[in-house]
């Protein structure tokens, strides 16, 4: 019997209602969320339950919906069983139980992701499957080292191997073949066992002095990279101590760094900036400082998740429209209620007459997203903004604020105040990201330059998790509220953004940049003074001078 492999003939159990659902392997490339497919992406939106290799960061795995449940599983599961058999077994029970199963595996799931045992159970009990590739890490490691694998004088093949299975009694790897091919060897697991496989190759004719470049933890906040030799690569991994997941690339092929003076331009360019928004929402400022020629690093210091129950935000829905406004204090809230809204299989017209308020424009950009256009945003972009806008704009009348488990209590408090019903309802809950490695948080630590703040909670967690190092890099409040946040845990911000935006931060930043840099070159300066060029300053920079 052919496998079921391809569902383009299946109907989506989704849309008939019925399960078995079917189960999607998706590549969840390196570790970099932004080298996810766009497909990748929207199975992950739609999956019901999400069963992920423990490596896959969070940063990508929140690309699936909240209410999507996740189940991580170890790399070696315990037991009798082939571990990918056993994971085979457990997407059979969940496609019984769920629509979408999205199986996300590191890299590509084609690749040394013992693929063919998790597909046995499924092809047993019939279950289709799909597969959506992803960016291998061979394929990300050349990149990021600037590395060709081909060459048309040097490297007319690639071979992807393993060096896992070199001192392996059962090893299939055939060390003369490889030495021989003309072409570059991309090395996967190949850290553990490094002498043992180098060693093999030169055994078997290559030369010691092949060009060996050495890519860890490939496009993660710590990635590094080394150039070296076949000869010297074993005693090069030990010297720096580098931990895996490695890809260690052999040929004659040798990364270049660009030409001098080709560096790209802009305002932030030779800036590292970390972006610390919950996993899956860094997008537009990660974007925005790429574009201005910043190296954007995305690493979560919250992570969000369902609230404890759904109950009350499906009443609240249930009652939409007998409210007279619905205010969003977040845009994860509006996420949260338009999936339980999608999820109770209902559409915008169940808002019925109430009319809508955000809290800012991010806000208000994200229900304009999923089809809402407010009829409300203050100026002030704040709690007391709302309650101020809204006494002058509403009748008395019944309120609901759809918002996180935590935060402030003055909208409610404004609210009642001005003679208001108020419901509250939490549509998420925040929680501070688990710490990072001590050898993740050391080697980062040193790269870099600016920490980007765009919430109080968020203020709160980057303190607690980065401790000291924030106080050697340089931080940008992204509103007044969250400068008083940093400044109750006892960090001064550099800058804090004009307008509470995305865009706001990557200004404020900017800016400091632009002055800092005239006053580093006095020559640029004056020229900057000739053509009107004027640094701004910001009220929150006058301390920061001194911390660097
Ligand atoms: N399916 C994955 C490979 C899984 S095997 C893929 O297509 O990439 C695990 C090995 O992949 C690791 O030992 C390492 O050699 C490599 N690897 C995975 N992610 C990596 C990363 N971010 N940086 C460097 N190597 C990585």
């Amino acid at each position: 019997m052919p496998p079921p492999t391809n569902t383009a003939s299946i109907p989506p159990a989704e849309a008939t209602g019925k399960v078995p659902g079917r189960v999607i392997f998706v590549g969840a490339g390196p570790g970099d969320p932004r080298l996810l497919t766009l497909r990748a992406v929207d199975c992950l939106r739609r999956a019901d339950v999400v069963v992920h290799d423990a490596l896959v960061p969070l940063a990508v795995l929140d690309a699936a919906g909240t209410s999507a449940e996740r189940i991580p599983v170890p790399r070696s599961p315990r037991g009798e069983e082939d571990p990918g058999i056993a994971i085979g077994r457990l997407l059979v029970d969940l496609a019984r139980r769920h629509a979408v199963v999205v199986r996300l595996k590191g890299g590509d799931p084609t690749v040394f992701a013992r693929l063919a045992e998790e597909q046995q159970p499924l092809r047993e009990a019939g279950i289709a499957w799909e597969i959506v590739p992803g960016v291998t890490a061979a394929l990300a490691a050349a990149a990021a080292a600037g590395v060709p694998l081909t060459s048309r004088t040097s490297a007319s093949s690639v071979t992807l191997l393993t060096g896992h299975e070199a001192c392996d009694k059962d090893a299939t790897l055939d060390f003369n073949a490889l030495a021989r091919l003309p072409g570059t060897l991309a090395v996967y697991m190949g850290v553990e066992q490094v002498a043992t496989w180098s060693r093999s190759l030169m055994a078997a004719g290559k030369s010691g002095d092949t060009p060996v470049t050495i890519v860890s933890r490939c496009s993660w906040p710590d990635q590094r990279t080394c150039l070296t030799t076949l000869a010297r690569c074993g005693s090069e991994l030990d010297r720096c101590g580098w931990t895996a997941p490695a890809i260690v690339i052999v040929g004659d092929v040798v990364g270049q760094p660009p030409p001098e003076g080709t560096a790209p331009g802009g305002a932030l360019a030779g800036k590292t900036i970390l972006v610390t928004r919950p996993a899956g929402q860094g997008g537009d400022l990660l974007a925005l400082i790429t574009a201005h020629g910043g190296a954007a690093v995305h690493l979560p210091v919250i992570e969000i998740g369902p609230p404890d129950s759904w109950e009350p935000l499906d009443r609240a829905i249930d009652e939409a429209d007998t409210f007279d406004w619905i205010v969003f204090a977040s845009a994860n809230g509006v996420r949260a209620w338009c999936e339980r809204l999608r999820h109770a299989g209902r559409d915008l017209r169940h808002l019925g007459t109430a009319r809508i308020a955000a809290i800012g424009p991010a806000t208000a950009r994200e229900a304009a997203l999923h089809g809402i256009q407010c009829d409300l945003v203050p100026g002030e972009h704040h709690s007391e903004g709302i309650v101020a806008a809204l006494g002058a704009a509403a009748r008395r009348g019944r309120f609901l604020l759809v918002r996180a488990n935590r935060g402030r209590d003055v909208m409610r408090t404004g609210l009642e105040n001005l003679g208001h019903h108020v419901t509250e309802v939490a549509a998420y809950t925040s929680h501070m990201a688990a710490p990072l490695e001590p050898d993740t948080l050391a080697s980062l630590a040193g790269r870099v330059d600016w920490i980007t703040i765009t919430s109080s909670f968020i203020a709160e967690s980057a303190a607690r998790l980065f401790g000291d190092h924030v106080r050697t890099w340089r931080v940008a409040s992204i509103s007044p509220v969250t400068t008083a946040a940093l400044t109750e845990s006892g960090i001064t911000p550099t800058v804090e953004a004009k307008r509470p935006t995305s865009e706001g931060i990557v200004a404020a930043i900017a800016q400091w940049e632009s002055a800092h840099h005239d006053l580093a070159h006095p020559a640029e300066s004056m020229e900057s003074a000739r053509t009107g060029g004027s640094p701004a300053s910001d009220r929150v920079d006058s301390g920061t001078a001194a911390r660097r």
